[in-house]
């Protein structure tokens, strides 16, 4: 069964300038994310992708709804289940230069998660570790070493390993390589991929590099403002965006042609927040297609004949009069 978002919301209350004021970071998310398979979350920064991924990991509590783990939700799980949750459920973040602690070598880095789970000796940890740096293509004697003695793409080889320390089943790989150096991208990715394949991993891919995304996941869910706007195949949804607001984040792709200007960008400058976020559809502000109706009744998200599922009132009946 996985990993499953139930109408998963995150509130948060903040201080504005008109007194207290609640932030909809997250709201009403329902996404399963299939054994074997690799989701990607996307949209603009600030849209509630990554404040799932804390939800995920249990760094955040919904305000409403859950994440559940094979049926159970994790608020209902003991701290035995928790902790067996937490073995099962690994990370990978953006930044191998904060992610890897400065003073530990490379060897300890890689134990110390399976040590906080399990008793053993020093010579079952130590052939691990080996085991573990020959999959992300690392030498042994990279084991004595400190993290700063590492490019930045052997520092997320280091994370990589520590991840897959504890045989987990799902990673939630939190912008894997976009600090990463261009020219190195790719081998990340590769491992990435290669890495999923020989453990049948699930990932929950976090991404506003829609190359990446196009190129790792199976699935895409797309966030705007909290709310998962469009979601189904990488494949449909990258050859066909049903939702404007996906259609705008493919044509904000940037091209190789210099006179290439993308549609649905132009004209974008009242966007809305999760703070103070718009009324009806939260995209009417920015949408191109925007109807009398938009500025009122937020759409459903509904599914569509090819399977895929999308809150447009475009795609929900004949269209009303335009504003
Ligand atoms: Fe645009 Fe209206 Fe569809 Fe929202 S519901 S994306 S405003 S057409």
């Amino acid at each position: 069964m996985g990993l499953e978002l139930r109408d998963l919301s995150k509130h948060f209350t903040v201080r504005s300038d008109r007194g207290k004021a609640t932030v909809r970071a997250v709201e009403r998310v329902n996404l399963g994310i299939p054994e074997g398979q690799t989701v990607a979350l996307v949209g603009e920064s600030g849209c509630g992708k990554t404040t799932i991924a804390k939800l995920v990991l249990k760094l955040e509590t919904p305000t409403s709804g859950a994440v559940t783990f094979d049926g159970k939700s994790l608020e209902e799980m003991s701290r035995k289940e928790i902790k067996d949750y937490r073995r099962q459920v690994q990370a990978v973040f953006q930044d191998p230069y904060a992610s890897l602690n400065p003073r530990l070598t490379v060897r300890r880095i890689i134990t110390e998660p399976i040590l906080a789970h399990y008793k053993r000796d020093r010579a079952t940890l130590n052939a691990r570790v080996a085991e573990l740096l020959e999959i992300v293509g690392l030498p042994p004697r990279a084991a004595d070493l400190y993290p700063h003695e590492f490019s930045g793409g052997q520092r997320q080889r280091i994370a990589i390993a520590r991840a897959l320390a504890l045989n987990p089943r799902i990673i939630i790989l939190d912008e894997p390589i976009s600090a990463l150096d261009v020219s190195i991208r790719a081998q990340v990715l590769n491992l990435l991929m290669d890495i999923q394949e020989k453990f049948g991993l699930t990932y929950l891919l976090i991404a506003h590099d829609l190359a990446l995304v196009e190129h790792l996941s199976t699935r895409v869910a797309v966030i705007y403002l909290g709310s998962v706007v469009e979601t189904g195949e990488s494949e449909q949804i990258f050859a066909a965006p049903k939702h404007p607001y996906t259609q705008a984040l493919l044509n904000a792709v940037p091209r190789p042609d210099p006179d290439y200007v993308p549609k649905a960008a132009e004209g974008f400058d009242d966007t809305g927040s999760a703070l103070e976020p718009p009324s009806g559809c939260k995209f009417h502000l920015r949408c191109p297609h925007a109807m009398a109706v938009c500025k009122t009744d937020n759409p459903p998200l509904i599914k569509l004949a090819d399977g895929r599922e999308a809150a447009c009132h475009l795609l929900s009946g004949p269209p009303p009069a335009q504003v």
